[in-house]
């Protein structure tokens, strides 16, 4: 029997060619707005499928067909890119002002004081976030400053935030901002093109760096393992679980197994398309690495550091290499296997990586 998925496409396509071979990244974009889509906590299931021919899912996940420079011009217009940094304005170190933020944020805190920031500005009046904690990420659709700071600190679990965007949309916010990994920023600028879901009230895209995200099975092994009395988890190369007066390490080998199948075919670790990018120094870890992208990123970052909610200095000329090292290394590893066939990428860009030499 041929199926109408293998022409359409349908929640069943998406169902056939991302979910079931585990490939979705679980950013929730398919989910809100279609009755037979649903999220069970980080997994999303098809529970049915319909008729529709060009289904809103398919068209906006972020593992189907992926045209990188489509985006990219509408995004950036026809601004010149970095091939392995993507479009970019500047690259700072950055933190937090206030005391409290930066001792609550996961390494220097811009993303919540500039979270902060855009939303007692009326550049966002709501944003699509991550609360909950390391044993249990939890979407939440932030509205007030307590709400954005209640999801400070990295959850590494794929929490399918943008589940929440309908809920924002049905509660009346129209300038809607989303903190997300990169798989969520890409969502996110394809839901921006999508009238029928009102995706042009997706205001302000922030990006986290991302080298990848667990399965729900990782929290049985935090379970397992007595994990859940530390305050605070990190990957500064192993996995660190801490609180003020003990820590506890695992070598990175021993949790390899629990990264999504979906983020080892992820070309994007620094959140390309977004207005800003946010990640460690990977040196100092009162600081974070802040990349400003769009106009509308720049604008936010010069006003935040203007009005005092976040400091910026230069990023060190002897990182750079070392950061653009590690992203060239990633994507060069995507694709090379060969199951990302998600991704559409020019002639050009695929030789840079692949080609001669191969080595940034
Ligand atoms: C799964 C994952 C993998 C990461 N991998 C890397 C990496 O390899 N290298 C690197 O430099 N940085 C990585 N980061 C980013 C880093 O952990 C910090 O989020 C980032 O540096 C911002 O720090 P901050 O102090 O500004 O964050 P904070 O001010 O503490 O804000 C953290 C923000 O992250 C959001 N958030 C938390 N968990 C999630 C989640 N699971 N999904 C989406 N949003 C979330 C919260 O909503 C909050 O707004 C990763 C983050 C995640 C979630």
């Amino acid at each position: 029997m041929q199926n109408v998925a293998a022409f359409f496409n349908t929640a069943e396509k998406l169902k056939q060619e991302i979910i079931s071979p585990g490939l979705c990244s679980g950013c929730g974009a398919c989910t809100g707005y279609c009755p037979y889509i649903k999220s069970y906590g980080e997994r999303i299931g098809v529970v049915h499928d319909c008729r529709i021919t060009e289904g809103v899912c398919y068209r906006i996940c972020p593992r189907a067909a992926t045209k990188y420079d489509d985006l990219r011009k509408d995004t950036f217009g026809s601004a010149a890119r970095d091939l392995v940094l993507g479009n970019f304005a500047g690259i700072y170190f950055a933190r937090a002002c206030d005391e409290s933020i930066h001792g609550m944020g996961q390494y220097g805190g811009v993303v919540t004081a500039l979270s902060v920031f855009a939303l007692k500005t009326g550049i966002i009046d709501c944003a699509l976030m991550t609360g909950g904690d390391f044993t249990g990420a939890k979407p939440v659709v932030s509205a007030d400053k307590e709400e954005i700071l209640a999801c400070a600190g990295s959850k590494f679990n794929a929490s399918p935030s943008l589940s929440l965007f309908q809920d924002a949309v049905k509660k009346g916010f129209q300038n809607i901002g989303i903190i997300g990994r990169p798989c969520q920023v890409t969502a996110a600028r394809k839901m921006q093109q999508v009238a029928e879901i009102k995706g042009e009230r997706l205001s302000f895209i922030a990006g986290l760096f991302c080298m990848g995200s667990f399965s729900p099975e990782f929290y049985q092994f935090i379970k397992d393992k007595g994990l859940g009395k530390y305050e605070k988890m990190d990957i500064p190369g192993d996995v660190k679980f801490s609180s003020e007066n003990e820590e506890t390490c695992f070598p990175y080998d021993e949790i390899r197994e629990y990264i999504r199948k979906a983020c080892l075919i992820c070309y994007d670790p620094l959140s390309e398309l977004a207005d800003l990018s946010v990640g460690s120094t990977e040196s100092d870890y009162g600081w974070n690495t802040l990349i400003t992208r769009t106009v509308k990123g720049v604008k936010l970052v010069e006003d935040a550091v203007a009005s005092g909610a976040i400091e910026i200095k230069e990023y060190p000329d002897e990182l750079l290499p070392m950061l653009k090292k590690a992203v060239f290394n990633k994507k060069k590893r995507v694709l090379e296997r060969p199951d990302a066939t998600y991704l559409e990428l020019n002639d050009q860009e695929r030789e840079y990586f692949l080609g001669a030499g191969g080595e940034e």
